[in-house]
């Protein structure tokens, strides 16, 4: 099937209200061009360096879409980052997130940012503690910084065998999720940008609004096919 094929179908088979981040690390000019002719709207990157490459070559299509940061932010990377990203999904430290919001005061620009929430507690993953105290304090302190717009929670999840082992992260972000709806002041909190292929479909019953989607719409990645 094609790439537009793909994303049509699963357009179809999941409820309107539910945005696709179209997961594009290491895809060519190409097949993100087809999947936003097939009507994707939000392209999801892992690498400022390849974001940037991917904005330059596609031109005015680029401006069709909305950029979402989906990977790790270097602080070194943050004013590139900037300019060419709508939302960065992964805020995970007050620290962080202040100098973001100074930076973003330089240019005059208000920036969509999620909390990546690390629920699985692993080591080797980026994110703030699945402790609903240190979440809801970093929440406060970005609801309190005029250049950020604190819009949602973003997880990974642990990488399970069976997606359905993944089903009590995702409650457990939810339950985070709903928790600071209600507590957090002055808060625009939308979105739960949860799940990815083999998962989206489970994170979606878990109540999630955004998922996160490569392989399913792409076909395999070429390093991964390699083992690399
Ligand atoms: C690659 C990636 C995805 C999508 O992964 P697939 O398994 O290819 O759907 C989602 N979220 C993040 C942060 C990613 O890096």
């Amino acid at each position: 099937m094609s790439i537009k094929e793909n994303y049509l179908r699963i357009r179809e088979q999941i409820p309107e209200y539910v945005k696709i981040v179209l997961a594009a690390k290491m895809r060519t000019k190409e097949e993100i061009e087809e999947v936003i002719y097939a009507g994707a709207e939000i392209i999801g990157e892992n690498y400022v360096q390849e974001a940037e490459k991917m904005y330059q070559e596609l031109g005015e299509e680029a401006k069709k879409v909305k950029w979402h940061m989906i990977g790790g932010l270097q602080k070194n990377k943050i004013n590139k980052a900037l300019k060419i990203f709508d939302c960065i999904q992964t805020i995970d430290s007050p620290e962080f997130a202040e100098v973001a919001n100074k930076r973003a005061e330089k240019i005059n620009k208000i920036m969509f940012v999620f909390i990546e929430v690390n629920i699985g507690s692993e080591m080797t993953k980026a994110g703030v503690k699945p402790d609903y105290e240190i979440i809801e304090k970093l929440a406060e302190g970005i609801a309190e910084l005029k250049y950020l717009r604190l819009e949602g929670l973003m997880t990974m999840g642990p990488r399970v065998g069976n997606p359905e082992d993944s089903r009590p992260y995702f409650r457990k972000t939810k339950n985070i999720f709903e928790k600071l709806k209600e507590n957090v002041s002055n808060g625009d909190l939308k979105y739960l940008s949860m799940g990815m292929s083999n998962s989206y479909k489970i994170a979606i019953e878990e109540g999630a609004n955004m998922v996160r989607l490569g392989t399913a719409i792409f076909g395999k990645r070429i390093c991964d096919i390699n083992g690399q």
